[in-house]
């Protein structure tokens, strides 16, 4: 196959069937773009329609974005996961601010020395945004190559090497931005993960897999990530004449970094001695709640939250930047959480007020 014949043929089915109508291809610039691409990694584009929409009425551009707090920023991606996502959008509007002039920087070096922006996103926003040609390789992207040209490179780096490598044959010097948007459509809605829709699929007759009755085989798997538990127990400290729990929030790296949670203690702990020590607390009464198990890419959490009924030891704890007391009934405070702890403050909020006299 000629190069320049896949895109054509992918632009004419993209003039006729693409997902024009998706929020982030309507007033298209740097910013809009970018906000997406971000969404966009590891999650549907129908679960980021509502956060886009939304992120865009509270920050509508980048200035807007560079002054909101953390927390204003963390709280409009509760929910969406990966959290240092979010982190990396507020520091990288900063460091536009402060290192571009305000201005979205224009090369592709130059927008991936931008935290959180690789290549491949780099690359789509320069595409789309800016009409640059460059070529993206996202997972789309390496799913329709691998099938294409049915990929069997032995190592990683020979594959990584040969998928950038087709990725830029394939990239057109006219209407990039409109290929780019193309593949990647081409991904989301015909070329699928399982059951790919091939005869449907408008660059059917250049796709080697398809030809070979050998699509379900590409892409090779990489090798099983084994995925490791662990158990803990969120400390419920529960005021019930203020209907207050205590919140902390998290350390800037790792999980659910710089989002709000409650205190924790691993299983094996002695609890009492926990909370004495650490917080300056005797336990009087504690309730487990039901366990439950929140995963990570990398990780089994199994989660009991324990409600504890407490008397200040001396001096209470005060509130300082890391610890504060949330009202149950006063909504989330413009606090950012991961999705786990909002339900569990949900449930909180339902539990007391049922309780309440
Ligand atoms: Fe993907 Fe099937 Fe099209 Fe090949 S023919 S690119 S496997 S959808």
């Amino acid at each position: 196959m000629q190069p320049t014949q896949f895109p054509k043929i992918l632009l004419q089915w993209y003039d006729q069937q693409g997902r024009k109508h998706l929020p982030w291809r309507q007033d298209i610039s740097p910013y809009r773009v970018w906000i997406s691409e971000i969404m966009l990694q590891q999650t549907q584009v129908k679960t980021v329609i509502p956060y886009f929409l939304r992120f865009m009425t509270c920050f509508p551009n980048l200035n807007a974005l560079a002054e909101a707090a953390e927390d204003e920023v963390l709280a409009q991606w509760t929910g969406l996961g990966y959290y240092s996502r979010a982190r990396n959008l507020h520091k990288t509007a900063k460091k536009i601010i402060s290192d571009f002039q305000g201005e979205f920087p224009k090369t592709l070096l130059e927008i991936q020395s931008l935290p959180g922006i690789g290549r491949s996103t780099a690359a789509a926003i320069l595409a789309i945004a800016m009409n640059q040609k460059a070529a993206i390789l996202d997972g789309n992207v390496r799913r329709i190559l691998s099938r294409l040209h049915m990929l069997e490179e032995k190592t990683a780096s020979a594959m990584e090497k040969k998928l950038w490598e087709l990725a830029e044959s394939y990239s057109p010097d006219l209407r990039i931005g409109d290929y780019t948007q193309a593949i990647m459509d081409l991904g989301a809605s015909i070329c699928l993960r399982s059951r790919p829709l091939c005869q449907t699929c408008p660059v059917q007759v250049f796709c080697q897999a398809n030809q070979h009755n050998r699509v379900a085989e590409f892409p090779k798997p990489k090798n099983a990530i084994k995925v490791a538990s662990r158990s803990t127990r969120m400390l419920i400290f529960y005021q019930a004449d203020r209907h207050e729990v205590l919140l902390e929030k998290r350390p800037p790296v790792g999980i659910w970094g710089g989002l709000w949670s409650f205190p924790e203690c691993s299983a094996d702990e002695n609890l009492e001695e926990f909370c004495q020590k650490h917080y300056g607390y005797r336990v009087l009464q504690t309730d487990n709640m039901p366990e439950f198990k929140h995963t990570f890419s990398h990780l089994h959490l199994f989660i009991t939250p324990v409600v504890i009924a407490f008397t200040p030891l001396g001096n209470q704890i005060r509130e300082n930047d890391g610890r504060s007391w949330h009202k149950l009934n006063q909504g989330n405070q413009a606090r950012g959480f991961a999705a786990p702890i909002k339900r569990l403050l949900a449930d909180l909020r339902n539990l007391t007020t049922h309780l309440s006299p």
